[in-house]
């Protein structure tokens, strides 16, 4: 078979199986918040449910643990993610943990809008989470942006990171497309039901909670309260 043809099929093929896993999991989601509610639990539950069902990261990927050139990169999230974190957060962190968090949120959101990814890059900001070995604090809570983004170049996201610019990381996009997938879902799935959801900065939206931790009730009441922190364009962690 003529070589380009058998590209094409696969990726036709790579397409379908996304599809297809797309419609699952947004079926998945719906009849669970349809038999249990839109509780705080009930998204976590949820979200846990989403994280098992993500593959592991493929082996030719270039990332390791101590590799973090792209834990400088804005966040995005959903906001059920966003507040499942700050949850687990608030229950796994001491009050001086939580103290120098909203310290550093403060201090980074003294620099600009934490949203702007080009504040990122050219402040070189270390995500918060992000510890003196290099390793996330977060890790098995982590947004499924995290999760998803990869390189099969670490010299080019260190080279990103230098040079404090949006580079073209080479990935594995299907990887990338069915693991992002599920931050989508939670936005969609929730959007249908009426909440005020779309995509958050993921540090943005904690440093709004961390100064203000009512806004989760609020927004589980339907209020639309994290519109200061809404993603309207797509970053490098989408
Ligand atoms: S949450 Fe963890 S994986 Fe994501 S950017 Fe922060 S340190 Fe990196």
């Amino acid at each position: 078979m003529d070589k380009s043809k058998e590209i094409n099929g696969a990726a036709d093929r790579g397409q379908e199986l996304l599809a297809i896993h797309v419609k699952n999991a947004h079926t998945r989601l719906s009849d669970f918040l349809d038999q249990y509610g839109t509780g705080l639990d009930v998204l976590g539950k949820a979200m846990g449910a989403f994280t098992k069902a993500v593959y592991d990261l493929p082996e030719s990927a270039a990332c390791a643990s101590g590799c973090a050139w792209c834990c400088h990169l804005r966040v995005e999230t959903s906001i059920p993610e966003l507040l499942v974190i700050y949850r687990e957060l608030l229950t796994g962190s001491t009050p001086e943990g939580i103290a120098s968090l909203k310290k550093w949120t403060r201090e980074a959101a003294s620099l600009g809008d934490l949203r702007d990814e080009d504040l990122w890059y050219q402040h070189k900001l270390p995500c918060p989470f992000l510890d003196n070995n290099k390793v996330c604090l977060i890790y098995p809570v982590r947004p499924f942006a995290c999760r998803a983004h990869h390189s099969m170049d670490a010299a080019l996201c260190q080279k990103g990171y230098e040079e404090g610019r949006r580079l073209m990381i080479p990935s594995l996009p299907l990887y990338r497309a069915s693991t992002d997938i599920y931050s989508t879902i939670f936005i969609k799935v929730m959007a249908v039901r009426g909440f005020a959801s779309f995509p958050v900065g993921f540090i943005k939206g904690l440093a709004m909670l961390l100064e203000e931790p009512t806004l989760t009730e609020a927004w589980l009441n339907g209020k639309d309260v994290f519109s200061p922190a809404r993603i309207i364009k797509g970053d490098s962690r989408e």
